[in-house]
């Protein structure tokens, strides 16, 4: 961090600010230039607040020069994080999809769809047992009735559920039966459910969220990891911008920008960050070229009569013709 002072500042009162940081273990360097005066500060200032330094009257401005996430940034922690579950790798050159329906919407249907997604080499189900939905007429998801449908999805096809946890009160029944927890993109910054969850010290697929910075995100996944997780993906879902074409604005340069400043493993959601269907495989080839780690995509049987973003989701059929050409340009862009 670096104190950048008035030129009039009254030296009394900056000796009295570099006192009190120096008493909470800071190291000050006084740096004095024919017309700048600064105060650079090394150790551990995690703790400092910003806001109260720019609140006196004699500072200037003040500039962070480390990041504020230590466990989720890369600085810290340069190699890659592998996130395993049941022998399903992401991060650090291994590649997973997960696939599935917006919503678990029956038996037959998650059953035939995991089924499906597994046969064309998806390594995680997906499917939303409580949905976060605009409106409170629209269908909210199936609740637990839901978790135990994808639990015999699993049963019967091996792949390991990811679902969305919407309250603090399904906790336990998460931490049971969920084999990766989704914080969905609204409840990025909902910090309470954040520490919640990062206490279950389960691996968690956390979405960007609609306005979320980068930096933001990288906040949230420090949230998870300060309470305990360490098995945090993160997924790009698109954001919001002016434009109306998709449904989001899919920021693919968030991949290699989170890469470089994170070790977690990054996943791409072609189908949220676009809202047609059509738009998925072109996003997903370029989310993979791009370097992901892995994709979410949805998948319904008959997407027409989805009760949940039908418009967004792809036949079983499109996801396996979309698998194989994800293959093709992996293979493409490996390196020797
Ligand atoms: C979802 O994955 O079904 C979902 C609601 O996604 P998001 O939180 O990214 O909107
Ligand atoms: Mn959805």
């Amino acid at each position: 961090m670096i104190i950048i002072l008035k030129r009039d500042a009254d030296p009394k009162k900056v000796e009295n600010l570099a006192n009190t940081l120096q008493q909470q273990g800071i190291i000050i360097q006084d740096i004095k230039g024919e017309a700048t005066h600064m105060m650079g500060l090394a150790g551990d200032t995690s703790h400092i607040s910003r806001e109260q330094i720019e609140a006196n009257d004699f500072v200037e401005s003040v500039m962070k020069v480390s990041e504020p996430y230590k466990l989720a940034g890369r600085k810290f922690h340069p190699e890659d994080t592998v996130v395993e579950v049941a022998g399903r790798k992401i991060g650090g050159g291994n590649f997973a999809v997960i696939a599935g329906p917006c919503s678990v919407e029956s038996e037959e249907q998650i059953l035939s769809v995991a089924r499906d997604v597994a046969a064309s080499g998806a390594a995680f189900m997906r499917g939303g047992a409580f949905k976060p939905r605009s409106s409170p007429y629209a269908f909210q998801g199936m609740g637990l009735d839901g978790l135990e449908l994808l639990k015999i999805a699993r049963q019967k096809t091996g792949l390991p559920i990811v679902t969305e946890i919407l309250d603090p009160a399904y906790l336990e029944a998460f931490a049971a039966d969920v084999d990766v927890i989704q914080i969905g993109a609204r409840n990025m910054q909902n910090f309470a459910l954040l520490r919640e969850v990062g206490a279950l010290k389960k691996p968690v697929l956390l979405k960007r969220a609609l306005s979320g910075t980068i930096e933001e995100l990288l906040m949230a996944a420090e949230y998870l990891m300060a309470a305990g997780a360490k098995d945090v993906i993160l997924c790009e879902r698109g954001i919001r911008t002016y434009e109306t074409a998709t449904r989001n604005t899919l920021d693919l340069s968030a991949v290699p920008v989170l890469h470089k400043k994170s070790h977690l493993p990054v996943v791409v959601d072609p189908s949220h960050s676009t809202g047609y269907w059509d738009l998925v495989e072109p996003m997903a080839i370029a989310a993979t070229a791009a370097g992901a780690d892995g994709l979410i995509i949805e998948v319904h049987n008959a997407p027409q009569c989805a009760l949940c973003d039908g418009a967004q989701s792809i036949t079983p059929e499109k996801f396996h013709h979309l698998m194989g050409r994800i293959n093709k340009v992996r293979a493409a862009i490996a390196e020797d």
